[in-house]
C-alpha cells in the first residue's frame, strides 16, 4: 500500500518514501511519502488560498460539515481502530472503544462551539468596547504517535470549526488514521484545501512547515526537546505547546487504598505506558508504602501482556524498536541507581506466536525510588512505575513539584481540605483528585513548566485557534 500526501484535496506522490511498520509484528504496513520542502510549501499554499472561503462560511453551515466527519469516523470505527493499533501499538481495547469514538467526540462537541462562540463587553462612559474571534488563517498541526488519531482530531476539529485551515503534519512512526482522516473529510464535503497533510520526518517536514511565514498558529503535541527547537525556529506564531511529563501521583494514608491502586495501574500500564498523563512517580506516604507496594506489584504482575488485537491486552508493543531500546535502557538503570525491582524487568513476556518479533516490555514496577534518580526525572513514557516514599503533606508536595514537568497530578485522600490544598499546590496544568484521567471537552488541556504552554479544550481554544480583535465605539 501506497500513501500519499493530501494537498488540496488531491493525492500527491513523494519524491521518497519511508515504511510504516507494525510494531507488533514488524511487518511493512505501508509506504509513505516523505515530505520536505517543496510540498510543505504547496500544502500551505493550497491552505492560504482555501482559507477566506472557508472562514467567510456561515459557521452553521462550517457546522454542519464538522458534524458530518464526525458521522463518517463514528460509522468507520472498527476499521479505523484496527489500522491504528496496527500503526501504533495502541491497544484495540483502547482505541476501539475509547479513542477513535473520542475523536468523533471531537468534531460534534466543535461543531456545535463554533455556532456558539461569543465575544465581551466592556462599556465604558465614552466607548463601547466589544470583541470579536476571528480565524488566525493557515495553522499546522503537528502530532506525536502515541494516541495519533485522537491527538490529530483534537487539533482538527478546533482548528477547522473556528475557521481556519490546516497543514496536518503526523509523526513519521504513526501515519495511515490521518490518512484516512484526510479521505474522509473530503467524503464529508469539507471543500480541498481546508485539510492539507504533508508526512514526513520532522526535520525535512516538521521544520520547513514550523517556520513558514505564511503559517499564523502552531498547535503541536509532542517531547518537550522538539517543542524548544519548534519555538527557536518558528519565530512570531501563536503556540499551543503539549509536551512531555513525569506527572506526580499521590497517596495518602488515609486515601481509599482499593480505588487508588485501581487507578494507579491504569495510569501507568494502560496505553503501553506511551501516555503523557501517565502517573509515573507514584508517591506514597511512609505508613502505608510497604502494603501498597506489595499490592501494587502483585496487580502489575498480572497486567496482561499480548497481542494488542486480542480484548484482553493492556499493554501492547512499544512503538519502535528504537523506543523499546530507551525504555529497556532506564529499565536496567532502575537497579544500579539504588532502586529495587520489585516486577518486570528486562525479561521477554511469553507472547502468542503471531506477535513475537514484536517490540515487547514487561510491566516494570521500581520501589524505594528516590526522586532524584534519573529514573524519576525523565519520561520514560514506558510501562515502567517508580514508587517514591514520603513523609507528610509538606513532603508531598516538595517531591511532586521538584521536577521539570508539570502537566497532569492525582491527588488521593478522604480529608478534602488536604485534598484541595494539595491539588492548589501543585505545579501541574491538571489535577485529578481521588480519580484517573479524564477526559472533559470543556476542560483547559495543557501544562506547566517544561510541559507546555498554551491550553487547548473548550474556549480555552480561542488561545491558539482564534485572534481576539477589541472594537472601541466612540459613544
Ligand atoms: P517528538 O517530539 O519526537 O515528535 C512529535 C512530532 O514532531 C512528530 O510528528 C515529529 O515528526 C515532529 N517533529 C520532530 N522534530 C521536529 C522539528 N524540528 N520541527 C517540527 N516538527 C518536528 O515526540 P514523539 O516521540 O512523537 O511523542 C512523544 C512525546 O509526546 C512525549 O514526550 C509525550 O509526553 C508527548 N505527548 C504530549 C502530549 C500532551 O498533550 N502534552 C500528548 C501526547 C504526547
Amino acid at each position: 500500500m501506497k500513501i500519499d500526501h493530501l494537498i488540496n484535496g488531491k493525492p500527491v506522490s513523494g519524491s521518497d518514501y519511508f515504511e510504516t511498520v507494525n510494531p507488533a509484528t514488524q511487518e511493512v504496513l505501508a509506504e509513505v511519502a516523505s515530505g520536505g520542502e517543496a510540498e510543505v510549501h504547496a500544502a500551505v499554499a493550497a491552505a492560504k488560498e482555501a482559507f477566506p472561503k472557508w472562514a467567510g462560511m456561515p459557521a452553521p453551515q462550517r457546522a454542519k460539515l464538522i458534524r458530518k466527519l464526525g458521522d463518517l469516523i463514528a460509522a468507520n470505527v472498527p476499521a479505523i481502530a484496527q489500522t491504528e493499533t496496527d500503526d501504533c501499538g495502541q491497544v484495540i481495547a483502547q482505541t476501539g472503544k475509547q479513542l477513535v469514538p473520542r475523536a468523533a467526540d471531537n468534531f460534534y462537541y466543535f461543531a456545535e462551539m463554533c455556532t456558539r462562540v461569543d465575544g465581551h463587553t466592556y462599556p465604558t462612559e465614552t466607548h463601547l468596547n466589544y470583541t470579536l474571534f476571528h480565524p488566525v488563517g493557515v495553522c499546522a498541526l503537528i502530532s506525536p504517535w502515541n494516541v495519533p488519531f485522537m491527538t490529530a482530531t483534537w487539533k482538527v476539529a478546533p482548528c477547522l470549526a473556528f475557521g481556519n485551515t490546516a497543514v496536518l503534519k503526523m509523526s513519521e512512526l504513526s501515519p495511515l488514521t490521518a490518512a484516512r482522516l484526510g479521505e474522509l473529510a473530503l467524503e464529508a464535503g469539507i471543500p480541498p484545501g481546508v485539510l492539507n497533510l504533508v508526512h514526513g520526518y520532522g526535520k525535512d517536514a516538521g521544520e520547513p512547515l514550523v517556520a513558514h511565514p505564511d503559517v499564523r498558529a502552531i498547535s503541536f503535541t509532542g517531547s518537550t526537546a522538539t517543542g524548544n527547537r519548534i519555538v527557536k525556529s518558528a519565530g512570531l506564531k501563536k503556540f499551543s505547546m503539549e509536551l512531555g511529563g513525569k506527572s506526580p501521583f499521590v497517596i495518602f494514608e488515609d486515601a481509599n487504598l482499593d480505588r487508588a491502586l485501581d487507578a494507579a495501574v491504569f495510569m501507568i500500564f494502560s496505553n503501553n505506558g506511551e501516555r503523557c498523563t501517565a502517573g509515573s512517580r507514584i508517591l506514597v506516604q511512609k505508613s502505608i508504602y510497604a502494603d501498597f507496594a506489595a499490592k501494587f506489584a502483585e496487580r502489575a504482575r498480572r497486567v496482561r501482556v499480548g497481542d494488542p488485537l486480542d480484548e484482553k491486552t493492556i499493554v501492547g508493543p512499544m512503538i519502535s524498536q528504537a523506543h523499546l531500546a530507551k525504555v529497556r535502557s532506564y529499565i536496567e538503570l532502575g537497579p544500579k541507581e539504588g532502586a529495587t525491582l520489585l516486577c518486570g524487568g528486562l525479561g521477554a513476556p511469553d507472547l502468542p506466536e503471531r506477535v513475537r518479533k514484536g517490540n515487547y516490555v514487561l510491566p516494570t514496577v521500581f520501589a524505594d525510588v528516590d526522586n532524584r534518580m534519573k529514573i524519576a526525572q525523565d519520561e520514560i513514557f514506558g510501562p515502567v512505575a517508580c514508587l517514591i516514599p514520603f513523609d507528610d503533606e509538606a513532603d508531598a508536595i516538595r517531591l511532586a513539584n521538584d521536577i521539570q514537568y508539570g502537566l497532569s497530578s492525582y491527588v488521593w485522600t478522604e480529608n478534602i481540605g488536604r485534598a484541595h490544598r494539595v491539588a492548589a499546590a501543585v505545579e501541574a496544568g491538571m489535577c485529578f483528585v481521588n480519580s484517573q484521567n479524564v477526559r472533559d471537552l470543556r476542560q483547559p488541556f495543557g501544562g506547566t513548566k517544561a510541559s507546555g504552554t498554551g491550553r487547548e479544550g473548550g474556549t480555552w481554544s480561542y488561545e491558539v485557534f482564534c485572534e481576539p480583535k477589541n472594537i472601541a465605539v466612540s459613544m
